[in-house]
C-alpha cells in the first residue's frame, strides 16, 4: 500500500482533524479521528485492535468516522462524525493507566469529540476514560448496551422494506435468514418470534445458537448454508462485506434488511447488482442506526430514559421510507439516496451558520 500522505487523508474526504496520540508511560498510541461537525459534536466509538501498522489503523479510523458523520446526519441528529482508534490488543495491552490517559486526551478536545464502546472496549474501560472526561457514552446505568436499540430499530426498518415490498409492513408468516444472533441477532430474532415471523439462523459460536433455539424455536442451518435459503428477508447481522459477486448470485429473497455494518462489499458495485435482481436494500447505516439514538439521548437529555430512546428509534421505520422516496424521486440505488439523506441535512443545517445570532 502506497504511504499515506496525512494531508491528503484530510482534503480527500474532508476532514477536519486528526489528533495522533502517544504516551509512554501507559504505552497507549490512539488516533482520534473527527470527520465532520457541521452538526454538533464529533460522536462515535473507540475501537481497540491490533492493527498490523498505523496506516492501517488510521485507514480503519477514518473509514469509520466518516461513516459515523453520515450515520448521525441520516438519524437526524445534532451530532458529527468521530471515531478513536488505539492501536493494542485488546486481550493483553489493557490497563487503568491506558483508558486514563486516553480519556485526558478525549478531555483535551473540550467536547469536540465524544467517545463510546466500540469493538475490543468494554464498559468497564469507558469507565475509567469517564474518570478524566464527561465527554463520554454509553456508561451502565445510563444508555449502556445499544445493541437492544439497534435490533429493535433494525427490527422496524425490516417493516418498512416490507410495506414496500408486499404493500404490507406486517412480517407474520414471513421467512427471515437471520446471519449472526449475537448482541444484536438475539434480541433481532426476539422481535421476529413475537411477530410469528419464521426464523432461520446461523452463528460460529453453538451458545449462541442453543440461547435462541430454546427460546425462540428457531431453525438453524450452517453458517456456510445461510446465503440458500429461499425466505422474504435476509438479514446480515454478524459481518461486514458479505454482499459480494459470490454471495449475492446465492441469495434468494426479497429484501435485504439486518444491522451489520457496511455489508456491501464493493458499494457502488454490489448496491447496483442489488438493485438489478430486484431486491429491495435497506442501507446499513441507516437501519442500524438504532444503537447511536439511544446513545444520543444520553448526551442530550436533562436525564436519560429508555422509553423516550425507543420511541425515537421507531422512527427508523420512517427514515428508510424516504431512503425509498429519494430513490425514486432521483432513480438511484438505495444506498446511494441514504447518502443523498445524510447530505441533504447536512447541507440544510450548514445553513444555519450563515445566520448571525449575537452572544447571549
Ligand atoms: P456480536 O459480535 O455480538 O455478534 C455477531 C455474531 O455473528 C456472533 O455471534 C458471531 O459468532 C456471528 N458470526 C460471525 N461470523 C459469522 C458467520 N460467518 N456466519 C454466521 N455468524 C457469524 O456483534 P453485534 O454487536 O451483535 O453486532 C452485529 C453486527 O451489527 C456487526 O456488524 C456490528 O458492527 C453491527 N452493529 C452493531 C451495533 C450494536 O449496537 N451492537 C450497532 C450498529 C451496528
Amino acid at each position: 500500500m502506497k504511504k499515506l500522505e496525512k494531508f491528503e487523508c484530510l482534503e480527500k474526504y474532508d476532514y477536519e482533524q486528526i489528533v495522533f496520540v502517544q504516551d509512554k508511560s501507559s504505552g497507549l498510541k490512539a488516533i482520534i479521528n473527527i470527520h465532520d461537525t457541521t452538526l454538533g459534536p464529533a460522536l462515535g466509538g473507540t475501537r481497540m485492535w491490533h492493527y498490523k501498522d498505523e496506516d492501517e489503523a488510521l485507514l480503519d479510523g477514518l473509514r469509520l468516522s466518516r461513516g459515523m458523520t453520515y450515520k448521525n446526519a441520516a438519524m437526524g441528529l445534532n451530532l458529527g462524525g468521530g471515531k478513536a482508534v488505539i492501536i493494542g490488543d485488546a486481550r493483553k495491552d489493557k490497563s487503568e493507566e491506558l483508558f486514563r490517559t486516553f480519556g485526558r486526551y478525549v478531555d483535551s478536545l473540550n467536547g469536540r469529540y465524544i467517545t463510546a464502546e466500540d469493538v475490543g472496549i468494554n464498559t468497564e474501560d469507558m469507565q475509567l476514560v469517564n474518570q478524566e472526561t464527561d465527554h463520554v457514552c454509553g456508561l451502565p446505568g445510563l444508555s449502556g448496551d445499544p445493541s437492544p436499540f439497534t435490533a429493535y430499530g433494525t427490527y422496524c426498518g425490516m417493516k418498512a422494506a416490507a410495506k414496500r415490498a408486499y404493500g404490507s409492513d406486517s412480517l407474520k408468516g414471513k421467512k427471515v435468514a437471520v446471519q449472526g444472533v449475537g448482541h444484536v441477532g438475539y434480541y433481532m430474532v426476539k422481535h421476529l418470534a413475537e411477530e410469528g415471523v419464521e426464523v432461520v439462523v446461523a452463528d460460529l459460536y453453538e451458545d449462541n445458537i442453543k440461547r435462541v433455539v430454546n427460546e425462540f424455536g428457531v431453525e438453524v442451518v450452517a453458517p456456510e448454508e445461510i446465503y440458500d435459503v429461499s425466505c422474504d428477508i435476509f438479514a446480515p447481522t454478524a459481518l461486514g462485506g458479505i454482499i459480494n459477486d459470490q454471495t449475492l448470485e446465492r441469495l434468494d429473497c426479497d429484501i435485504i434488511a439486518g444491522s451489520a455494518n457496511n455489508q456491501l462489499k464493493e458499494p457502488e458495485n454490489h448496491g447496483k447488482k442489488i438493485e438489478l435482481m430486484d431486491i429491495i436494500y435497506a442501507p446499513d447505516y441507516v437501519i442500524n442506526g438504532g444503537g447511536v439514538i439511544n446513545a444520543a439521548e444520553e448526551v442530550f437529555a436533562a436525564s436519560y430514559n429508555a422509553k423516550t430512546s425507543k420511541r425515537k428509534v421507531e422512527k427508523i421505520y420512517d427514515k428508510i421510507q424516504r431512503v425509498f422516496e429519494i430513490s425514486d424521486r432521483d432513480g438511484i440505488p438505495t444506498y446511494k439516496a441514504a447518502d443523498v439523506m445524510a447530505e441533504e441535512r447536512i447541507n440544510k443545517m450548514s445553513n444555519l451558520n450563515n445566520l448571525y445570532r449575537p452572544k447571549k
